[in-house]
């Protein structure tokens, strides 16, 4: 999600491989969310990328990028799929059988729009164990989704229970970023595991929030209250500020389970 100056130092520094990444997600085009992007793209063909690489984004980045790999008269080795994006609605934009991607339109002063990705209900796992041969296929698929095995007259002959574990569970992610102060977020990342809220500034600058089309941390921390999520990240502060402790501190009034984001964190989320 995003694609900021450090993306291919950090993804090297912390580990990550590049060449895995299937879709890029981006939210707007000031320079902060996307001046990383032509760098990785033309890293991703000198390593002999062949997949396609989808990237989502509001209206006008194909046009950037492509009068850059112009000047640079370097042909890439993989196709680049743009999808842009009127910003204005909510859209689905990813639909499998794993998980789905849906936009949040978000107010800053430009096209911008936020991403939550939900993961879709996994089959409960069978214990393997536990079968034997006497169950028919069928037996399988109805322990498998989630039910018992009942005969014609309605008698349990295998209770699920004795025969699955818990389904894993499902998380979901929104993240949200640039955006001044906007309720009608809550009913579309309602409910989510984990959301990333920018928090650029602190109470005493306001009305530097106001102009900018930015939030505090006070404005992240009550729409996590109101979406009633489980867990809030906050980012993007300004440079102005030298100690992030004053954003916990101010984030707690309206919402208690908040964090700061840092770059490399790594955030371990368990079932409920
Ligand atoms: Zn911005
Ligand atoms: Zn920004």
């Amino acid at each position: 999600m995003d694609c900021g100056e450090g993306v291919q130092f950090q993804s090297l520094r912390f580990g990550l491989n590049i060449q895995k990444l299937d879709y890029i997600f981006v939210s707007h085009l000031h320079g902060d969310h996307v001046f990383g992007l032509i760098g990785l793209i033309s890293t991703l063909s000198m390593w002999d990328r062949r997949k396609k690489l989808k990237i989502y984004s509001p209206h006008g980045l194909k046009k950037t990028i492509d009068a850059q790999l112009d000047y640079n008269k370097a042909p890439l080795n993989y196709e680049l799929d743009f999808v842009e994006l009127d910003t204005t609605e909510s859209h689905k934009i990813i639909d499998n059988d794993h998980f789905e991607v849906v936009t949040v339109p978000l107010e800053h002063g430009i096209a911008c729009m936020g991403y939550v990705v939900k993961e879709k209900p996994r089959p409960r796992n069978l214990i393997k164990e536990y079968l034997h041969e006497g169950m028919k296929i069928s037996h399988i698929r109805t322990l498998k989704r989630g039910e018992d095995v009942v005969d014609h007259v309605g008698k349990v002959i295998y209770k699920n229970e004795d025969f699955t574990l818990p389904e894993s569970p499902i998380y979901s992610y929104a993240y949200l970023s640039d955006t001044k102060y906007l309720e009608t977020v809550v009913p579309i990342i309602e409910g989510v595991s984990v959301l990333y809220h920018e928090a650029t500034f602190l109470e005493e600058h306001r009305s530097r929030a106001d102009t900018t089309y930015h939030s505090t941390v006070m404005d992240a921390a009550m729409i996590a209250k109101l979406a009633k999520v489980d867990k809030l990240i906050i980012g993007h502060f300004s440079s102005r500020y030298e100690s992030l402790e004053k954003f916990i501190e101010e984030g707690e009034r309206n919402f208690e389970a908040i964090e700061l984001a840092f770059d490399g964190k790594k955030i371990v989320l368990r079932a409920q």
